[in-house]
């Protein structure tokens, strides 16, 4: 959830650019040329994760989209034009100070293995790069566990109310908004205040009533999401650890199907417009094989093409497992009717016709990925601890030991498991237990470099599988982690307890299956158990 300064700079002045034009050449092309570019600015936006930025691009197209119904002839009317021209001018401006505020390149403080001796250091300006989260709220004691337990995490956790808070020219990542004790006009017009103060943090809102209209007044005032009253700190700890973490989302990518390269090139050229990724074929034969090397998230599909129609090429496509559930959206000038049902009834998942407006073209891929991605998500992760299930940890160690065969570089596998885990289930119940075994799934996420993988390979048994890395660093990137993980002080009605893991690690070598890595790992576990445990064995 980052982008740098240059590419923010970079996209508004392309932005900024297409208006002129769209105001100077006024006819429908530019028009819909411009749309193309405000809908892919917000995007890009939305997943730099500039929130406030995002919700004023965000009004903005809604408003250009609904133009479409009223342009007359080709035409704006001037009052439309004077009206976008306000609103674009005030993003421009919000934009221009949100850069000017993040002028100095600041680095990012999050801990990422092994900073000092600069191999994955990233010297990389980032707009979102402090780890500070702010409570608003009255009862700052309420929280004062979850800010410890933040602390953990890498994250700074500041408390303060709505008159008062800290003057700083750092965005918060997170803002939460506490709704006990405040009056519901006095919390919109305070989360409205925050939304127009920070152009990227998430505002998130706290103990709020669960009705309607509390929720739409949050909502409207400017909140990404909310929390009612009595949702569970664990749950709210997850969200603030998710949010500061540092996944990032792949591009969208498209499998183009499409026998006319002219047509092909104008999709993918509209595609590239909204940030998506794309690559064409023009065989429909091919299709197999350029499923299989540029895995697409969506195959856009040509309905007529020499020798074969695309619903052909989609029921081919379904009889390959690992691409049942990829969406394919057809492109057709054909619009019968009885021709689209049959499309859609064999495996098809959308319909549009040629030629097509890009701005439904963009609306309807993304939103088709967008829903791809959740459903393989909860195919792949594992729902307690968001990390990889155990057959998808075991697919990727194999993938990582390939790439590591073929570039010659080392790798380790860890397996690591919780101390006495029985007993903390004993005596807590097996819901503290579950909250345990979270915990140090976010740890080892949070803190492993972005290319380590962790997977839950069973009830507390941790994969842990580093890339780039002889046993030597892996020990050392482990054991830090090892360590704070013995001072993390897990909450339990008015006490506390804590709670070790042990690990074993081995270094892969050459022709070493994924299996066998496991086992030796396993075998090297086993050994720290026997030592005493809380501690990590090297095979
Ligand atoms: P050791 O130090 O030897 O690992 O001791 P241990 O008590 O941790 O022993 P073991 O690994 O055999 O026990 C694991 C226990 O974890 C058994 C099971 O009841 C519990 N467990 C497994 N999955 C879950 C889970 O998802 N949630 C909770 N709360 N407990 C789980
Ligand atoms: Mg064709
Ligand atoms: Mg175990
Ligand atoms: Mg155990």
């Amino acid at each position: 959830m980052s982008c740098s300064p240059e590419e923010l700079r970079r996209k508004s002045d392309d932005f900024l650019a297409k208006w002129q034009a769209c105001k100077t050449q006024a006819g429908l092309d530019g028009f819909v040329e411009f749309a193309v570019t405000v809908s892919s600015f917000t995007g890009f936006l939305e997943v730099g994760g500039l929130s406030g930025l995002h919700q004023s691009a965000k009004a903005l197209e809604n408003k250009v989209l609904s133009l479409f119904d009223q342009l007359d002839g080709d035409a704006l009317a001037p009052a439309a034009v004077e009206n976008l021209e306000r609103q674009i001018g005030e993003l421009g401006a919000r934009i221009d100070s949100f850069l000017l505020a993040n002028a100095p390149p600041v680095l990012d403080r999050r801990m990422q293995g092994d900073n000092e001796t600069g191999g994955d250091f990233e010297p990389l300006a980032e707009l979102v790069a402090s780890k500070t989260i702010w409570f608003v709220t009255k009862t700052p004691a309420m929280w004062q566990d979850l800010a410890v337990q933040a602390g953990y995490f890498n994250i700074q956790v500041e408390m303060c109310t709505l008159q008062n808070q800290p003057s700083t020219d750092r965005e918060p990542v997170i803002v939460l908004v506490d709704a006990a004790d405040v009056e519901p006009a006095a919390y919109a017009a305070g989360v409205k205040a925050l939304r127009n103060r920070f152009s990227a943090s998430n505002i998130i809102g706290l103990n709020l009533a669960s009705d309607f209209e509390t929720l739409r007044a949050a909502l409207v005032a400017g909140c990404e999401s909310c929390f009612t009253q009595g949702t569970a700190q664990a749950v709210i700890m997850a969200r603030i650890v998710k949010m500061c973490g540092h996944e990032e989302e792949p591009p969208y990518r498209v499998l183009v199907v499409e026998d006319s390269r002219t047509a092909s090139a104008v999709i993918q050229r509209t595609l590239k417009q909204a940030g998506l990724e794309s690559m064409g074929i023009t065989k429909p034969q091919e299709v197999l094989t350029a499923l299989d090397k540029f895995q697409p998230d969506l195959v856009l599909m040509d309905m007529f093409m020499p020798g074969c129609t695309g619903v052909e090429v989609t029921r081919v496509i379904r009889q390959h497992e690992e691409f049942l559930s990829t969406p394919v959206v057809y492109l057709s000038g054909d619009s019968s009717i009885a021709l689209q049902v049959d499309a859609l009834r064999l495996g098809g998942d959308h319909f549009l016709t040629k030629p097509f407006n890009p701005v439904i073209l963009n609306a309807v891929v993304k939103s088709k990925i967008d829903r791809y991605r959740t459903l393989r998500r909860s195919m792949t992760m594992d729902s307690l601890t968001g990390l990889l299930n155990h057959l998808t940890s075991k697919q990727r160690l194999e993938t990582l030991i390939k790439a590591a065969e073929a570039e010659r570089t080392a790798l380790c596998v860890a397996m690591i498991d919780i101390d006495h885990f029985k007993n903390v289930n004993d005596s807590y119940g097996h819901p503290l237990g579950d909250q345990v075994i979270r915990s140090l799934a976010w740890l080892l996420k949070q803190r492993l470099r972005k290319t380590d993988v962790v997977g839950r390979y069973g009830g507390e048994e941790f994969l842990v599988i580093l890339p780039d890395a002889d046993a030597a660093r892996a020990h050392q990137l482990l054991d830090r982690i090892r360590v704070d993980f013995s001072l993390f002080q897990h909450a339990v009605r008015d006490t506390s307890f804590s709670c070790t893991f042990s690990g074993g690690i081995a270094q892969f070598t050459p022709g070493l299956g994924g299996a066998t890595a496991i086992k030796i790992a396993d075998e090297a576990l086993y050994i720290a158990k026997r030592q005493g445990r809380n501690q990590l064995v090297v095979a």
